[in-house]
């Protein structure tokens, strides 16, 4: 049971990919990388810091803080959209047109909001997010606009569009600036740009979490593995798609 659903979840993301990779997927930061006036979360600091600390935390490699060092124009970015982002992550929740017709139903839109936070903090440990259905669309941190019409999922800004929701994730990761971990179509799921110890990130569609890098420059502990509650909610939504 439990292998089938995880199953379904990786189809789809598949699909989801083969859908969208045309679209965007390209990131562009919105959220809140730059500009909202420093910390709110308490995190300071250099980029170089904090990968020296996710070292001496994890008992990371010299090769593994080299490889950081390296690729610090890769991440320092999301470094800078993480340093800044607020203690809640609000995040408005509407349908492109109509609603999905969910099968069974959500008891209500609250329920439905409760699950996709759930899926959310899988993926982000030690993020809290807020997501609230038709809420404020610009004092929100970013915005799901589901249901889109031509079945393909991107983020575009603090906009994240999904077709299936359960691509969530890999598209937030975009809002904070994250890029893929492929330089081309072919190349998904190749594991480039790894660190090392690292070869699955779901900025290769390869995993349902982000790998070492891109959870140091998210300031995601590096320690938090258990994606239980995420497969549930992830089920849960996709069990419901018509
Ligand atoms: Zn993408
Ligand atoms: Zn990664």
């Amino acid at each position: 049971m439990k292998k089938s659903s995880v199953k379904r979840i990786w189809s789809i993301l598949l699909l989801c990919l083969l859908l969208s990779i045309t679209v965007a997927c390209g990131g562009g930061g919105g959220g809140g990388g730059s500009g909202s006036g420093g910390s709110s979360s308490g995190v300071s600091g250099s980029y170089e810091e904090r990968v020296a600390n996710y070292k001496a935390a994890y008992g990371k490699s010299d090769e593994w803080e080299d490889w950081m060092i390296a690729n610090k124009a890769r991440y320092e970015a999301v470094f800078a959209a993480s340093s800044a982002k607020p203690a809640t992550i609000t995040i408005s929740f509407r349908y492109e047109t109509t609603p999905i017709s969910y099968n069974p139903a959500w008891a209500d839109e609250t329920e439905h909001m409760n699950v996709l936070a759930t899926m959310a903090e899988g993926a982000y440990p030690g993020y809290n997010f807020n997501i609230v259905f038709e809420g404020n669309t610009s004092s929100s941190y970013a915005n799901i606009i589901a249901g889109t019409a031509g079945s393909t999922s991107y983020s575009f800004g603090k906009d994240v569009y999904l077709y299936f929701e359960t691509i969530f994730n890999h598209e937030f990761g975009h809002t904070m600036n994250l890029p893929h971990h492929y330089d081309s179509v072919g190349e998904i799921g190749d594991g480039k740009h790894m660190p090392p110890g690292d070869t699955k990130c779901i900025m290769d569609r390869t995993s349902t979490m982000y790998c070492s890098a891109c959870r140091t420059a998210l300031g995601i502990p590096l320690d938090i593995t258990d994606t239980t509650a995420m497969d549930a909610a992830m089920t849960d939504i996709l069990s419901r798609y018509p």
